[in-house]
C-alpha cells in the first residue's frame, strides 16, 4: 500500500548537511504532520519523497518502491510545495489545465478541483492578484488534480484565514479517510494540533520524534 518509508536519509547540499541519517514511515488512511522548526529539512525531505531531489545517502521509497522505479507524475503524488511559486501572469484555470495535459489528466477535471477549493469564482483571473490564502487554495487544487493515494503539503496553513484552516483541516481529514497518505509540514505545534493523527518531528535534519499526537502531547 502507499506507504512512504525513508530510511537513514542524509542529503547534503555542499558542506550543509540538510538531511541527517533520518528514517521514519508515513502510514496511509491517516494524515501525517511534518513539524520542526524553520530550516530544520522538511521541504528538503518532501523533495526526496517526490523525487524532485535525490538522497545523498539512504533510501526513499513509496509503495516500496524508490522514485527510479515507480510510475511518475500527479497521478500518483500530489504535492503542494511552494504556494509562492505560481507563474502569476496566467489564469488559476489556465495554470491548471497546462498541469492536468502534461500528466494526461481529463481537463473536465481542473473546474472540479477549483470548485472543490473555493477558486471557482476566480478561476479567470490571474494568479498574479491572488492573496496567499488563495494561493495556497490553488497549490492544494493542483495537488488534488490527479487524485493521488499520496499526497504531500508543504506549509499549506500559511496564509490561510481561520476559515480557510477550518476547511483544509477537513479536507485532510476527508483524504485520510478515503484511505489516502496525507503528509503535512509546519513549523507550528498549534497548526498540527487540529490537524494531525501522528507526527514526525525533526531538528536540524535529524528526527525527535515520530508518534501519535496524543502520545507527543502526552510527554509535553
Ligand atoms: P525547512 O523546510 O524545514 O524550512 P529546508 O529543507 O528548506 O528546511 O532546509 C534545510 C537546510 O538545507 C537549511 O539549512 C537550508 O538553508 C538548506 N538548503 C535547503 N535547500 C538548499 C539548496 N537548494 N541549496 C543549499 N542549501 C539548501
Ligand atoms: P518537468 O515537468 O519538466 O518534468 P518539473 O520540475 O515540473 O519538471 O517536475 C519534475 C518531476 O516532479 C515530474 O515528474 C513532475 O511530475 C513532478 N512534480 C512537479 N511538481 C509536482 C507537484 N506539484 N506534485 C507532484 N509532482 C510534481
Amino acid at each position: 500500500v502507499d506507504m512512504i518509508e525513508v530510511k537513514e536519509v542524509t542529503k547534503r547540499y555542499g558542506a550543509t548537511t540538510a538531511v541527517d541519517r533520518l528514517t521514519f514511515t508515513v502510514r496511509p488512511g491517516r494524515v501525517t504532520g511534518f513539524l520542526g522548526p524553520n530550516g530544520s529539512g522538511k521541504s528538503t525531505t518532501l523533495r526526496m519523497v517526490l523525487g524532485l531531489h535525490t538522497p545523498t545517502a539512504g533510501s526513499v521509497t513509496v509503495d516500496g518502491r524508490p522514485f527510479t522505479d515507480r510510475p511518475r507524475g500527479l497521478r500518483h503524488v500530489g504535492a503542494l510545495l511552494d504556494a509562492g511559486d505560481v507563474h502569476g501572469g496566467r489564469t488559476a484555470r489556465a495554470h491548471l489545465a497546462v498541469l492536468a495535459r502534461s500528466n494526461r489528466i481529463p481537463l473536465a477535471r481542473v473546474d472540479e478541483v477549483l470548485e472543490e477549493v473555493g477558486l471557482a469564482g476566480a478561476a479567470r483571473r490571474r494568479v498574479g492578484g491572488y492573496s496567499l490564502g488563495m494561493r495556497q487554495r490553488l497549490g492544494i487544487a493542483g495537488a488534488l488534480l490527479g487524485d493521488p493515494p499520496v499526497l504531500l503539503f508543504d506549509e499549506p496553513l500559511n496564509g490561510l484565514d481561520p476559515e480557510g484552516v477550518k476547511w483544509v483541516r477537513g479536507l485532510f481529514r476527508r483524504l485520510a479517510e478515503e484511505g489516502r497518505t496525507v503528509f503535512v509540514s509546519s513549523h507550528l505545534m498549534s497548526e498540527m494540533e487540529h490537524t494531525a493523527d501522528d507526527l514526525v518531528v525533526i531538528g536540524r535534519g535529524t528526527l525527535v520524534a515520530a508518534e501519535s499526537l496524543a502520545e507527543f502531547a502526552a510527554r509535553g
